[in-house]
């Protein structure tokens, strides 16, 4: 096996999508290394690889690309009668960071990473779950986050969810909207976990909507508020 290394001045890329515009967007290229691994076997495909800095041209944030190729044999014959399957030169770009559909809020990484770190790492991975399209996961761990959002606020984990939901009613936690909200939610969870129900982006991008509006009114909204009250100067007696 070889290689061989080249500085590329030229890449047949003219769009790629940038992590932060979140779309397809017109590119400026800015280095672009290629690397052809071959094999002494003549019969083995050769691979190149292309390896680029990026710049968007909408709203110049730099990434990078990573650009696999397969060159020949276009076709092996093993026999006068059978032909392997034709090998043919494919091109598959892959970019980094990609572009993330849904991203954490910054209020989550910035109170949960440090203050409660078994809700933060299942964020992380259901937000994950979120862009990769692993829908049933995503739905599974929103439901599960409810669960140990609803521990973290004193309720009882033996409850069923149904009675999670009222207890947290019942405590002043949500008002009666926000427990038909959080009863889809765990409904959604549920129906994905034992129906094996697949929601579509819409109806995770409600849920997600739903899970951040319940851990910012439950958890961050009353610790903001008293912070707010200790700093409120004290009203003047009469006698002042
Ligand atoms: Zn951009």
């Amino acid at each position: 096996m070889s290689s061989k290394r080249r500085i590329l001045d030229r890449l047949p890329l003219t769009k790629a999508p940038c992590p932060r515009c979140k779309l397809e967007q017109n590119i400026v290229v800015k280095h672009c290394l290629e690397e052809e691994i071959s094999h002494e076997n003549t019969l083995l495909p050769t691979l190149v690889k292309r390896f680029a800095l990026l710049e968007c041209a909408g709203c110049n944030t730099l990434f990078q690309a990573l650009g696999t190729e397969r060159k020949g044999p276009l076709s092996i014959s093993i026999s006068p009668a059978k032909n392997l399957e034709s090998i043919e030169s494919t091109l598959h770009w892959e970019f980094f960071p990609e572009p993330q559909w849904r991203e954490l809020p910054k209020w989550m990484s910035q109170v949960f990473a440090q203050k409660y770190e078994a809700l933060y790492g299942l964020l992380v991975d259901t937000y994950g779950a979120a862009n990769r399209d692993a829908n049933i996961l995503c739905a599974m761990g929103v439901r599960t986050c409810f669960d140990i959002v609803g521990e973290l606020l004193g309720i009882d984990p033996e409850l069923s969810f149904s009675d999670k939901i009222e207890a947290l009613r019942r405590e002043g936690h949500i008002s009666p909207r926000e427990k038909k909200v959080l009863k889809i939610l765990v409904d959604t969870g549920s129906a994905a976990a034992h129906r094996g129900w697949e929601p579509d982006r819409n109806d995770l991008s409600a849920l997600l909507d739903a899970l951040e509006t319940f851990l910012h009114h439950s958890i961050i909204l009353p610790q903001d508020l008293d912070q707010l009250s200790v700093k409120i100067p004290a009203r003047k007696t009469l006698q002042d």
